[in-house]
């Protein structure tokens, strides 16, 4: 069957092409996809699909479908999103971002149209599919705070959902391989908040005064123990301070210091002992020199988990459509995905697609102004998403 996917995968392929390029033309950022929305809703519509249903997170952003087989079964979930970045392109391409302030700098545009070829190749075989795909496109996964994901998953789009998959384009690997890995895959995203009162006073008469610098000072340098000391070697957490802010003049002791970071971690356990640690020094140094602190800590985006069984059967489709020498497995990445949201509720994998190849200029960083993405590389991101579906309903 995956010959006849690939095959397929092919016949679509000039079509994804095209409609990545339109999506690449006109980037919309995240909580603006509105344009792109109606689009991937019109595309699904005339393809067939069904259930289709648009707007979430109180915007008209966002689109779920369903491709319906000839007999009940599970349910695949595939997703993809679709946000653009708050910068402008330098690259010199016909599809050029026609829009100043966003471009698709992360692959968000091959991510659509891969989705959609998907749902071109498997409305094909949907009369031999045994249950149910369904379709996500997400609004805002570059968003932070106000995630995509989490919002469709509370509106109820993982209702009946068995498993899901995703991918990401990649540029730091090359271009016609892929990358697996069980497990915690990429970190979690939080951020830390520190308001460290002190008094303020005259630079001359610091014992007249309560210095919150020298706490925040202490803080600071403090933190990195718990990466150090307090964290199993063997696990990973990074913790940054990012901002600090404090004073108005050479002769004054400021009354207070703000300060602002983030951390990074894969286990959700590290997670909550980052959290715990950094507060209580706040705490307690702060304390230590005479001054008060208030703490916040707030989760951005989970650490990405992807299930085993999900994991193992990307694997296996990429082998026997690349060559064992393709794939490989990832190596832990600190940056975070809101693709998590969805593993927190039901199993789900998550593979980057190569799409680095120097030749092609295709292996500049994500979210660089001169990010683009080997189009070559879209009709095996399309065959391995339909493979997906289509074995997992088969197996079960
Ligand atoms: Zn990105
Ligand atoms: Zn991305």
């Amino acid at each position: 069957m995956l010959k006849r996917l690939k095959e397929l995968a092919e016949e679509y392929n000039d079509q994804v092409v095209i409609l990545r390029r339109d999506f690449h033309s006109n980037p919309e950022i995240s909580w603006n996809e509105v344009e792109t929305t109606k689009k991937v809703a019109a595309f699904l519509e005339k393809l067939g699909c069904e259930n289709i249903s648009t707007g979430f997170g109180g915007t008209e952003c966002g689109v779920t479908a369903e491709i319906r087989g000839s007999s009940e079964g599970p349910c695949v979930a595939l997703r993809a999103d679709m946000d653009a970045l708050p910068l402008d392109e330098e690259n010199d391409v016909p599809y050029r971002s026609v829009r100043k302030g966003a471009m698709h700098a992360c692959g968000h545009d091959a991510h659509t149209a891969m989705l959609l070829g998907a749902a071109m190749v498997l409305s094909s075989v949907r009369d031999q599919l045994k249950g149910t795909i369904r379709l996500i496109f997400q609004p805002a996964e570059e968003h932070g705070l106000k995630s995509g994901a989490d919002h469709m998953i509370n509106e109820g789009v993982l209702e009946g959902v068995d498993v899901i998959a995703g991918l990401h384009v990649w540029s730091p690997l090359s271009s016609g391989k892929i990358a697996y890995r069980s497990g915690p895959v990429m970190a979690s995203c939080d951020a830390w908040e520190a308001v460290i009162q002190g008094r303020g006073g005259h630079g001359s008469a610091p014992h007249m005064a309560t210095d919150p610098t020298i706490a925040a000072a202490n803080i600071i340098s403090s933190l990195q123990s718990v990466v150090g000391r307090e964290i199993d070697p063997l696990d990973t957490a990074v913790i940054s301070t990012g901002k600090i802010e404090a004073g108005s003049a050479f002769n004054i002791i400021p009354d207070r210091v703000n300060l602002l970071g983030t951390t990074r971690s894969f286990k959700p356990e590290v997670q909550d002992r980052v959290e715990k640690s950094i507060g209580r020094l706040i705490a307690s140094i702060s304390e230590a020199y005479q001054c008060r602190a208030e703490y916040k800590y707030t989760r951005y985006v989970p650490s990405t988990i992807n299930d085993e069984k999900a994991t193992l059967m990307v694997r296996e489709i990429g082998e026997e459509l690349l060559g064992a020498d393709n794939v490989e497995e990832s190596p832990l990445i600190m940056g975070s995905e809101d693709f998590s949201y969805f593993q927190r509720k039901v199993p789900g994998t998550f593979f980057f697609l190569g799409t680095g190849n120097p030749d092609k200029g295709t292996d500049n960083p994500h979210h660089s102004p001169h990010f683009n993405v080997d189009e070559d590389i879209l009709v095996s991101g399309v065959t391995i998403l339909s493979a997906f579906a289509w074995r997992w309903l088969a197996s079960e």
